[in-house]
């Protein structure tokens, strides 16, 4: 109770400090390593108008925050919402050093966000946010830097309008400075499903150490953007039950199942799942708690929290989205013998492809879908075993595993490189 009290209070970035701190403790990690990992190496704060369609001016705020450059140049997505805040930016950011660790790629972690509400924009008015925005932060991003790409109510669109703005403020275009672009600019087949994709390998890994059998799993999925939507067909595809889904408005319900591409389509109309027929209505609280055997929160942080972990009951929480699960959740879920697969492993596939996309561009030299997949899936499992190999050897949940694969690789190159000057 003391603890579930306690975390209502702490804001992601704090939570991200505790889980880091949580793997560090385990590995001994010497403290000075540990207060450089504790902390972001560069903020960018900018305050930027645009013009509205009504002519008026507004003034937004936006972040990119850069975490960690050991390992490589900085990689990491961009959100718009009205709850972006610095200490977000800042957890998306750290997560980003530890996910791009887990599957071995040679990056560090960055993040971005501006606050705003995209949803009540027009298309000139985002265009503008996003074309200003990629203005402000270029002194710090670039291909061999700082490379975003999308995240929360973001989209190819916008990383095409990004690497556009770049290239002119440059003269010549730069491909290689954004990823999740459409494939006519530069972006990699396999991007779009990569996430979800590389969620579904690591599930695929977790049935079979668990002896459980896809296909009599039934699933429940909250969020149906690119990462839920995508598991949610990707899963019924290979025979899994969808149960339950849901969105920002509300989420849906059938034992029996229900085909998602038919939902997708329906979202599409419609503008959410809500009402898709033959489904009953649930809440996004009720999704959670649904009896299932695989729980995919694919929407935003903090849903499983010390308050509702308790009545969770599926058998493997799959983390498409980052954060979902709050540190006391974590140690209820454990206790429970429910295996979260962290959102650090479990929804690494994204960065994996975006690594790939940016390959391709630098060689420019593109692969197809079954290249791109055949090498997703390698270092998925390759993640999967390494966590679940430090599972057993520090009888640790999955998130701290894989913090301790994380941390040690990025240690190591910190010792490699040691301290300038
Ligand atoms: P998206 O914008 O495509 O979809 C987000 C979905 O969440 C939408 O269906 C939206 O309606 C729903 N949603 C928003 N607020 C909600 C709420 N309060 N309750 C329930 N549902 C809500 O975003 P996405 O790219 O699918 O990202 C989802 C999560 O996955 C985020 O945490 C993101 O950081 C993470 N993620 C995405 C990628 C990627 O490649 N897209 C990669 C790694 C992690």
């Amino acid at each position: 109770m003391t603890t579930a009290i306690r975390e209502e209070t702490m804001n992601p970035w704090e939570i991200a400090v505790s889980q880091f701190n949580k793997a560090a403790d385990l590995i001994n990690l010497e403290p000075g390593i540990r207060e450089v990992l504790t902390t972001c190496a560069r903020e960018l704060t900018v305050h930027f108008p645009v013009k509205m369609d009504d002519g008026t001016v507004k003034v937004f705020t936006g972040y990119r925050i850069q975490h960690n450059a050991f390992r490589g140049p900085c990689k990491g997505g961009i959100r718009y919402s009205p709850d972006v805040s610095k200490e977000e930016v800042m957890a998306l950011a750290m997560w980003m050093t530890w996910k791009t660790a887990v599957v071995g790629i040679p990056y560090g972690g960055a993040k971005g966000g501006v606050i705003c509400d995209p949803k009540k924009m027009s298309q000139g008015e985002l265009e503008r946010m996003t074309r200003r925005f990629a203005s402000e932060i270029s002194i710090i991003i670039g291909p061999e830097k700082d490379i975003p790409a999308p995240d929360v109510y973001t989209n190819s669109q916008t990383m095409a309008w990004i690497m556009d703005t770049y290239s002119m403020n440059k003269g010549y275009s730069v491909p290689g400075v954004v990823t999740g672009k459409p494939i006519a600019v530069g972006g990699s087949e396999g991007r779009n499903e990569a996430t979800a994709m590389g969620c579904v390998f690591v599930i695929e890994e977790a049935l079979n150490k668990l002896s459980m059998d896809l296909k009599k799993c039934r699933v429940a999925i909250q969020g149906f953007g690119n990462a839920g939507s995508i598991a949610a067909y990707l899963l019924h595809d290979r025979g899994a039950k969808i149960i339950a889904v849901s969105d920002s408005r509300g989420g849906i319900y059938n034992e029996n199942g229900f085909e998602p591409r038919e939902v997708i389509k329906h979202k599409e109309k419609t503008g959410s799942v809500v009402g898709f027929p033959g489904t009953k209505p649930i809440s996004n609280r009720e999704l959670l708690e649904v009896d299932c055997e695989i729980l995919i929160p694919a929407a935003l942080e903090g849903v499983i929290t010390g308050e509702n972990a308790d009545r969770i009951k599926a058998k493997i929480v799959a983390e498409a989205a980052n954060g979902p699960t709050t540190p006391a959740a974590d140690d209820i879920l454990f206790q429970k013998g429910i295996l979260v697969l962290p959102d650090i492993l479990a929804n690494a596939g994204g960065v994996t492809v975006s690594y790939f996309e940016w390959v391709q561009d630098l060689m420019s030299f593109f692969w197809d879908a079954e290249e791109i997949n055949k090498r997703l899936k390698k270092i998925m499992v390759k993640a999967f075993d390494e966590v679940w190999k430090n599972m057993q050897r520090y009888n640790a949940n999955a998130r701290t595993a894989a913090y301790i694969v994380a941390i040690d690789r990025v240690a190591q190159a910190w010792k490699l490189r040691g301290i300038f000057p």
